[in-house]
């Protein structure tokens, strides 16, 4: 019998959600998440996957996932420090870290894992973290469990950075002190001000920790945002994603040999959770082979996020002030978000509304995606239909 106050819990707290118009509903997609997606039978324009360089579809990758399972199966058997590290995951980290231009590399089975295992293998109780207000769910509950004192910093405001660090320095109620940001925020795709954050670090002895999910594959020729900057050997924790711009499944953290000689040891979701399979392992390898061997992707993603940008700011659309692909078109309200996406649904495009708590209250976007894998036509067609309903529900 199931309790009777989790019935009403769930019930209410549903309900609550469905009125505010916060409920989110999920459309599978039949096939591909490529550049056009079928839902229910309608084929879309994407503009909601994080599949920025069009991987996730890509023949060269898909080959070599294939082989791998001749090869090597479907499954690892165990967790990476019992017997499920394969020849595979050692290359993919060997060639991470030559990507990356750091000693040496710890990968994952996502990059939210990364986050809950990297962050508390090394700080603790007696510590304190520095967040942006904006970073990433997955660092906030990586901080959560670290249990050391987490200290919301202004967005992007380095004032209040170096205040904050100073005052935690100053209190000397500290062992460790860390500095951690997304290195292109996911919501509006600004890039975090890695150079200030840096030298403020270096001022007041603060570890760094950069989240990249969204910069590894976009910024710095392909190696990220800290790469961009040419901060490599001055940020300790460079963490990326496998899943987005990679376009498979997992995540990493590179760094200084002994860094993750200790997560190695440390960190447990590399201990307590089985490693990532042969296919996606031998998959992300070649993405990273394909990237450091040319920047045509990238050059392609650039070019047709700023073709978007470009034609959504010419029909009055505000898109923030995002300095990477991610293109958000601010609405405000949650139902005014909700109804404008499910209309552009109708039309042909998919580009999904993201509200509270994703993004503050009263700040509700529909978030553009723009890939390498879109055609000039694929992108004239979604602004087509954006000034079609962005006019008849008054946004424009
Ligand atoms: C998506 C994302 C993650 C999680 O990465 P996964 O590999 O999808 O688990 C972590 N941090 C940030 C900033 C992200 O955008």
């Amino acid at each position: 019998m199931t309790s009777t106050k989790l019935t009403s819990f769930l019930s209410e707290k549903l309900e609550g959600l469905k009125s505010q118009g916060l409920y989110n509903e999920i459309d599978p997609v039949e096939g591909a998440n490529g550049a056009i997606i079928t839902i229910k039978g309608k084929e879309l324009i994407n503009l909601s996957s994080n599949n920025y360089l069009g991987l996730a579809t890509d023949e060269r990758l898909k080959k070599v996932a294939i082989d791998a399972v001749k090869t090597y199966g479907v499954g690892a058997g165990a967790v990476r420090t019992i017997n499920g590290t394969l020849d595979l995951h050692l290359k993919l980290e060997e060639k991470l870290a030559a990507f990356k231009g750091t000693e040496a590399v710890i990968s994952y089975q996502s990059g939210f894992n990364c986050n809950m295992a990297a962050i508390s293998a090394v700080m603790d109780k007696n510590d304190a973290i520095l967040s942006d207000e904006l970073n990433h769910a997955s660092i906030i509950d990586g901080c959560r469990l670290s249990k050391a004192k987490i200290i919301r910093v202004n967005h992007s405001d380095m004032d209040d950075l170096r205040q904050k660090a100073k005052e935690a320095v100053e209190s000397g109620q500290y062992n460790k002190i860390m500095v951690i940001t997304d290195g292109v925020f996911s919501m509006d795709g600004d890039v975090a001000k890695l150079p200030e954050i840096v030298d403020i670090a270096e001022e007041f002895d603060l570890m760094t920790y950069v989240d990249d999910a969204h910069g590894s594959g976009v910024l710095g020729k392909g190696a990220g945002t800290v790469k961009h900057f040419g901060l490599q050997d001055r940020v300790d924790f460079q963490m990326g994603t496998l899943s987005k711009a990679i376009g498979v499944i997992g995540g990493y953290v590179a760094g200084k040999q002994e860094l993750i000689d200790w997560l190695k040891v440390q960190s447990r979701p590399f201990l307590f959770s089985t490693a990532v399979t042969p296919a996606d392992v031998a998959a992300s390898t070649e993405a990273i082979e394909i990237l450091m061997d040319s920047t045509e992707l990238q050059n392609r993603l650039w070019e047709n996020s700023d073709y978007l940008k470009k034609g959504l700011t010419q029909l009055g659309f505000d898109i923030g002030n995002s300095e990477t692909p991610i293109t958000p078109c601010i609405i405000g309200d949650e139902k005014a978000t909700q109804q404008f996406s499910k209309r552009l649904y109708e039309e042909g495009v998919y580009a999904k509304s993201i509200v509270f708590p994703t993004v503050p209250k009263g700040k509700g976007r529909v978030r553009n995606m723009p890939t390498s894998a879109h055609t000039k036509e694929m992108l004239d067609q979604a602004l087509t239909i954006y000034e079609k309903v962005g006019k008849e529900l008054g946004i424009i």
